[in-house]
């Protein structure tokens, strides 16, 4: 999967590509922005490729490559595109050293399923868990990451991005931590480990879905160590939508 390039020279495109077999990997084309070129429009990201890499001194090199699936419907709507671009960003951002490409099958999945209708919001949320659960960045929803003790069923429940997840009732609020109300951590659960082509069928309100997507937005820009910007874009896509 091409997940960016960027020009190189005068005629190559850098790509950085990430699979199965490698996880993350940059590798050029060469001549690829020749007008004669055929593989240019196989190079972009989201395509969906099965190619050959050639060691080289200073950089790999893409020496064959066969198109699988351009995702040219992601193309067609610049919201649906913005989604699968945040997917592609999170996956480019949290593939480390060691990541030999744990989240490709989650990846191509989630990208078929945007093409096919899915709802888009739901299905990168539900991304957004088990990419963070494959790169060993998981949050805790099931205990209390303070005290380790049990969430309860009483009381109001706190997210804190910087402690790893969910606060019981008993330890009280801290200045980081947000209120995390049940039905958003049942959403969160649900969207975790439900199958990934059941997440839409889920109805969750508008304000469900704002308050979902700030507390998972804290999570991961903390753990990522980076703004999103797929996220903020959407942001001024909705301003222009009212
Ligand atoms: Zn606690």
């Amino acid at each position: 999967m091409v997940l960016r390039c960027r020009d190189l020279g005068e005629t190559d495109r850098l790509v950085t590509l990430y699979s199965r077999e490698h996880g993350k990997q940059q590798a050029v084309a060469r001549g690829v922005r020749r007008a004669a070129s055929r593989r240019a429009g196989s190079l972009q990201p989201f395509a969906h490729l099965r190619c050959l890499v050639a060691r080289g001194r200073t950089l790999d090199v893409i020496a064959q490559v066969e198109l699988l699936n351009s995702f040219a419907k992601l193309r067609d709507d610049l919201t649906l595109l913005t989604w699968a671009g945040h997917i592609l960003e999170l996956v480019d951002a949290a593939a480390g050293e060691g990541d030999r490409g744990a989240s490709f099958p989650l990846l191509l999945a989630a990208l078929h399923l945007l093409a096919g209708g899915a709802d888009p919001e739901l299905t990168a949320r539900a991304f957004e868990l088990r990419h963070l659960s494959a790169a060993g960045l998981e949050p805790e929803l099931t205990i209390c990451c303070r005290c380790g003790g049990p969430l309860g069923d009483q009381g109001e429940l706190r997210f804190n991005p910087a402690e790893g997840g969910a606060i019981c009732a008993a330890c009280g609020k801290t200045s980081g931590d947000r209120l995390l109300r049940r039905g958003i951590l049942a959403t969160m659960l649900y969207l975790k480990d439900a199958d990934l082509r059941q997440v839409d069928r889920l109805v969750v309100s508008a304000r469900d879905r704002a308050e979902l997507e700030a507390l998972l937005r804290a999570y991961l820009e903390f753990h990522l160590d980076r703004p999103l910007r797929s996220l903020a874009f959407l942001d001024t896509l909705r301003e222009q939508e009212h």
